[in-house]
């Protein structure tokens, strides 16, 4: 089946009991049994609900996976892939990951015993020299935030398959199933913020794991049941409604992406433009083997490189909303320096292409002239 067409029928039948076409919001916490464990497959609403059954179905569809679990949000997903893990394994993750995966390595799994080695994992062979017999898992972001570096998922893949034990792991929030599908690339487990491009209205927190092998997703049920990061079945019928318009909403945020990209570059208040369908971006040959598109979120700095002129041009923006998340329908603009990324030290941050004046764009899919009108009077 063709992606638009999975992404609207995938997972979703008619309701048995009234043929709704919509899967109904279940909102209950139990299921009437007709006798001790006599059940129609569901008991309790934290181990199955009907609604969330239609959206994991849904998940692993969008995927190319067999399963889908859906969490509470994107870094519940994640907790749960790390709790696979023993005191005394070992992860190699990128040095530029998401914020709050960082958090939720150094800050929560260090203490029970998880070793983590960060590497530029933007050269996959950076990885071998760190792998031992206790390396358990290898966690890649791509494109990553906010300088939208790229990892090769297949050559990350080949070097874990050499080793038996190893699982990949790839959070595939910023690019979307629309553009990349990491499982059909050889990695093992996918994750994604469906708070972000999937339900794509920023009207939810959510997260989700699709994978291929049956194992894995009972061992990843069993965590997901037993530590119950479950989202709520209204959450999971606004995800289902919003992947049925992914595809949609995907193409316009890559031409409009595109649109503004160039229109940054050509601005000679611009400094440099980091966005991964540009050729001279470090990661464009890999980005265009392995995605189908360069999608709608870049950064970009001021040739004036500091803090004051970057809020300046924040609070001058009208349609780019100044806000945190990414994803959604409508533009979102986030200075990484004194939000998403603050609590990096100045010298750290500007090492790695941080500056005073980086500006991170999530393009929504308003009419593409509108934005570019938005950022011009902001730059002025
Ligand atoms: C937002 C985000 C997360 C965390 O997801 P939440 O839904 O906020 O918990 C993880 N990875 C990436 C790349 C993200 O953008």
């Amino acid at each position: 089946m063709k992606q638009a067409t999975k992404f609207i029928h995938a997972g979703v039948e008619p309701d048995p009991s009234t043929g709704a076409i919509m899967t109904p919001i279940y909102q209950t916490s139990t299921f009437v049994q007709e006798g001790p464990a006599q059940h129609k497959g569901y008991e309790y609403a934290r181990s199955q609900n009907p609604t969330r059954t239609a959206l994991e179905k849904a998940y692993a569809a969008i995927e190319n996976g067999k399963f889908g679990l859906a969490f509470s949000s994107g870094v519940a997903a994640t907790d749960a892939v790390i709790k696979l893990l023993q005191p005394g394994d070992e992860i190699i993750a990128a040095s530029d990951m998401y914020g709050g995966t960082y958090r939720l390595f150094t800050k929560i799994f260090e203490k029970f015993g998880l070793k983590f080695h960060y590497v530029d994992m933007q050269d996959a062979k950076n990885i071998e020299p760190l792998i031992n017999s206790n390396t358990k898992l290898i966690w890649a972001e791509t494109p990553t935030n906010p300088l939208m570096n790229i990892v090769d998922i297949a050559a990350v893949s080949a070097i874990a398959k050499k080793h038996s034990q190893i699982l990949v792991c790839v959070d595939n929030t910023f690019a979307t199933p629309y553009l990349q599908n990491p499982l059909d690339l050889g990695a093992d487990i996918v994750m994604h913020s469906a708070t972000k491009y999937l339900g794509g209205h920023s009207d939810i927190i959510q997260g989700c794991l699709m994978m291929n092998d049956a194992g894995l997703r009972e061992k990843l049920y069993f965590i997901q049941k037993s530590t119950g990061a479950v989202p709520g079945p209204m959450d999971c019928f606004l995800a289902l409604r919003g992947i049925k318009t992914l595809h949609v909403r995907m193409q316009r945020h890559c031409e409009n992406g595109e649109k503004i990209a160039n229109y940054l570059k050509s601005n000679t208040k611009v400094g440099r433009v980091y966005w991964c369908g540009f050729s001279d971006h470090p990661g464009y040959e890999t980005a265009k083997k392995q995605m189908r598109g360069f999608g709608g979120m870049m950064s970009f700095t001021l040739k004036d490189d500091n803090v004051e002129t970057a809020k300046k041009f924040l609070s001058s923006t009208k349609l780019f909303a100044l806000a945190e998340s990414l994803g959604g329908v409508e533009s979102l603009v986030n200075h990484p320096a004194s939000m998403t990324h603050a609590s990096i030290p100045r010298e750290e941050r500007i090492k790695n292409g941080l500056t005073d004046s980086l500006i991170r764009l999530s393009v929504g899919i308003e009419d593409a002239d509108d934005l570019i009108e938005d950022l011009q009077q902001a730059i002025g």
